[in-house]
This record gives C-alpha cells, structure tokens and sequence, in this order.
C-alpha cells in the first residue's frame, strides 16, 4: 500500500495538468513544489491551440480563453533604418491577407512582407492564446484545489527517490515556508478526513521527509534533479541566440495581431498580452554561446542581463526601448516593465520513462523559446501520460484487464510508456526543428539579403496552400 498513487515532482504547467488530469479520475496525486509562493515573472506567453485543448479537458480552458488575448493574425514587417527601409509605412496590396494589418499601423518606413491568418486552423481554436504563464498556473492551481485541496504542497523539495517492486519511495525536504513541519504532521492536513472523491485519502499522515507512490513523474523542469537522479543525459545543442524580453503598453496599434519586425540587426517581435499591454522581445546582437542549464535551483531559465555582453541592469530598459525604436519605427514607455534576458537551447533524454518514474514537459525536452511551443508540448504529455497512468493504476488496483498481477508497471504499461515517450520525444524533435528555424529566420542579415529573403519568403506563404500549411505548422498542428 503506497501513501499515493501518483507523486509528482513540480507544479510548474506539465506538472499540475497531470495532476488535474488524473485527479478527474479518481487518481490520488501529491504534487511537490519546491517553491513556497508561485513565481511571479511570466515566461510563457502564448498557448497553442493543441495546449488549449489539454486546459479544456483539465476543465480551465474557457476561463483561460476569457482570460487571455486571442492573436488572429501574424504579420511579418521590414522594420525601417537605413538597410531595413524598403517601404514608406503603408500595407502594399497583396503582401498581407484582409484583415491581418490595418495600413497606418505599420510604422514609418515600415514595410509588410507576409501575414498569417490564424482562421483557417481546423479545430474549436483558430487562433494562438496570449496569456501570461503566470496566469495559466493559477487557473490550474485553483482548479486542482478544487478537486483536491491537498493534492498541491507548496515549500517541499524532491531531493532523493528510491523505486522499488511496488512504486517509489521519494524523500523530501521542507525547504520553504511550505505546509509541512520537519518531523511532523503536514499543516492543513486532515489526518482522517475526506478527499473530494468521498474515499478516504490514501495516507493519513504523511511523514515529512517522505512518500510513497506507485508512480512518480519528475516535472521539475529544465534543471530536472528527477532526470540527473536518473542518470539520464541531457543532450542537445546550446544556441548562439539571445534575447531580451519585457512587457510594455501597448500604443501600437496591432490590436490581437503578433508583429515580427525582420531587419538587418536582427528580430524584434511584438505580442499583445491581456490588460492592454504587449511583449517586446528582441534579439540581441552577436552570438554568444548560452551557457549549459544550471544543475538544481531555483531560476527560471532566464539568464541575468550582466551575463550577455551589453548595457547594465539598471540600463535595461533605456537599451531595449532604443533598439525597439530603431527596428522597428514604435516607442515604448518604462510602465515598471523588468527587461529580462534569455538564452537559446535544445535538448533532449533519449527515453521519458524508467520503470515507474517519468519525465514530462521540460524536464525531458527543451525548446527555444522563440517560436513559443515549450508550455503546449509539456501539456501534452500531460495529457497522454493520465491516460496510460490511469489504465496501469486499474490494473494492478485489481479494476482492469489483467487485474492484481505484477509489479508497477507491469509489462502492458512499461510497453505502453515506451511508445508515449518515443511519440513524445519525436514532437519535441519536430517543436525543436521549428523554434530553430523561427530562431534563423530572427537573425541579423545584411539589409540586401534580407530584403531578397523575405519577398521570397512572402511570395511562397502569399499562396493559399503553403499559408495554410505555414498556419497549421506554426501553431503545432502539422
Ligand atoms: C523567456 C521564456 C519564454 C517562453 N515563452 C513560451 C511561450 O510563449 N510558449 C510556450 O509554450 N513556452 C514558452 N516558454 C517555455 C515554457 O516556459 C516552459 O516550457 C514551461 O514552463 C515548462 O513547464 P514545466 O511544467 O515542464 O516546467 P517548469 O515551468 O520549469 O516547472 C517546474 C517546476 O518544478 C519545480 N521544481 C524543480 N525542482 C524541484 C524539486 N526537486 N522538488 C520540487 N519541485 C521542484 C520548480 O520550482 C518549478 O515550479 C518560454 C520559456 C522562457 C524561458
């Protein structure tokens, strides 16, 4: 008899859609997060019709729809200077789809090169959700406090795991300011009470220190201690490309349209966010390898600007709004936005799945940012893993086919948890693939090539077909 059925490591996105996932089905789940507050600093701006379908069934979709802002329409832009002024700051026809760009929006000496029409997805969501990563997580966290209170403990850190015949014995620590006294009865617990299944919890009392589970899935991100616990290499390539990213009002114009301005120095690409506001993220100059990820900590990814080459923290903002005004023609007032930096990376585990423990979201893959697909596939694997940890715990609970017999997993769910990683796996690949050439596409070019580029570019995705292949593909559902 485990404490639970399922433990998993991390309330970041991956971690808390299982967690939902699985407890609509009865499943009892801790999540540990080492965290004692939810993080403030918003990664993950835009969800991909394929994640917003996981949110539906994880029941917050609608509220995350009602929430966010919807992005219709992509346009790509020669932003104006000196080798990047090829246009005179209207929309020439038959550079953009109707509708995409209103004309006068552009900017002065701005130029339209192609747009992307998100109607013609297939699917309830014809569009990309912009939604801060931060405001995904709460919905996600209130709705699994919903259905069950206990499921989430906040200050507890996985330091150590052990898997034996019948799951995983996983010790913590009581890092932070969490729920749980060292030694101790777990504060809010209810040591007799109910869970909103109406079955007793499975344990009682958990001890500090320590849990058992039949399974555990380490969704602790890219820094993953589940992973190196594992022995698992972390392989890939780091990538030359940085960024620099920062929320601003918006006083552009571009409505729900996503704005990639193209010039000689490199990309600058706009968003409109919820609250009347938009992100800014631009390329930084040069090409500096990213440094390999941090072991164990608690960052979030996003490298400090002192660690580039460029202007000192406190110079963040006055850089950044120089070199939006010089790419791109639009202005941009300090409003409190905290000018971020960030490195490029890609890179995989050759498998997501050791017996009873498994990897999901970024704890398995890493994808560059640019091109924004990191969230969507984590939520995907939350969702195909409650599926096939839902069928293993009904067999060997004594519910399905096959019922009582062997270890967890038994050969039907290790089999089953090959093929979910090798799938998993390969759309990483593919997701890995696009934010490379999204991160191409983004860097600097003599203003010549650029501009013969990007008609070309323009003239290819001007055709309905390949626009539509392009929409699909872009938004995860090619
Ligand atoms: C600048 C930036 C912009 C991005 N933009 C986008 C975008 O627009 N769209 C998109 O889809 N993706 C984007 N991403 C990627 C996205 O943020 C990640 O893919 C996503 O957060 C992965 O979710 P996760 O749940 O797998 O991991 P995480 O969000 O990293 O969550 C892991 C959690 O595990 C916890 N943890 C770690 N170790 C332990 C431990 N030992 N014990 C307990 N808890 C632990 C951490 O505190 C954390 O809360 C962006 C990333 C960055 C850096």
């Amino acid at each position: 008899m485990t404490d639970v059925d399922v433990a998993i490591a991390g309330a970041g996105p991956s971690g808390l859609a299982l967690a939902i996932l699985l407890a609509q089905r009865g499943v009892s789940v801790r999540v540990l997060e080492e965290r004692a507050q939810p993080g403030t600093h918003s990664r993950a701006i835009g969800l991909h019709p394929p994640g917003l379908e996981v949110l539906d069934l994880a029941g917050v979709g609608a509220a995350a729809v009602e929430a966010g802002v919807r992005i219709t329409s992509g346009v790509a832009l020669h932003g104006p200077g000196p080798d990047g002024a090829v246009g005179s700051g209207t929309v020439r026809p038959g550079t953009v789809r109707p509708g995409t760009v209103r004309p006068g929006t552009v900017g002065p000496g701005v130029s339209a090169v192609a747009s992307m029409d998100f109607g013609v997805l297939p699917g309830p969501h014809r569009y990309v959700l912009a939604l801060p990563q931060t405001a995904t997580q709460a919905l996600l966290e209130e709705r699994l406090a919903l259905l069950d209170p206990g499921a989430l403990r906040r200050g507890i850190r996985v330091e150590a795991f052990h898997p034996g015949p019948d799951g995983v014995c996983v010790r913590t620590s009581a890092g932070g300011a969490g729920p749980f006294r060292e030694g101790g009865t777990p504060h809010g617990e209810t040591p007799h009470g109910e869970t909103p299944h109406g079955r007793p919890p499975v344990s009682p009392v958990l001890t500090a220190g320590s849990l058992t589970a039949r399974f555990l899935v380490g969704a602790d991100g890219v820094r993953s201690g589940t992973r190196d616990a594992l022995g698992l290499p972390f392989r890939g390539v780091a990538h030359p490309d940085r960024y620099v990213m920062a929320d601003y009002p918006d006083t552009t114009g571009f409505g729900p349209t996503a704005a990639l301005f193209l010039h000689p120095e490199g990309i600058v690409e706009s968003f409109p966010l919820p609250g009347g506001q938009r992100r800014w993220v631009a390329r930084l100059p040069g090409g500096r390898a990213t440094p390999p990820p941090p072991r164990n900590g608690t960052g979030d990814g996003s490298a400090p600007w002192e660690a580039a080459e460029g202007p000192a923290p406190d110079r963040l903002h006055e850089a950044l709004a120089a070199t939006i005004a010089r790419r791109t023609g639009h202005s941009v007032e300090e409003a409190g936005a905290v000018p971020t930096v960030f490195g490029t990376a890609r890179r995989r585990v050759p498998r997501m799945a050791d017996g009873p423990v498994v990897l999901i979201g970024d704890a398995a893959h890493e994808v560059s940012p640019i091109g924004g697909q990191g969230m969507t596939l984590g939520l995907l694997d939350a969702a195909q893993l409650a599926g096939i940890l839902c069928a293993a715990l009904a067999t060997t609970r004594g519910t399905g086919r096959g019922a009582g017999r062997g270890a967890v997993p038994d050969a039907a769910a290790r089999a089953a948890l090959e093929r979910f990683s090798a799938r998993r796996l390969r759309a990483a690949r593919a997701a890995g693939r696009a934010a490379h050439l999204n991160m191409v596409l983004g860097r600097p070019l003599p203003g010549a090539l650029l501009r013969g580029r990007d008609r070309a570019i323009g003239a290819l995705v001007g055709r309905g077909a390949v626009h539509d292949a392009v929409a699909r593909h872009f938004t995860m559902q090619g």
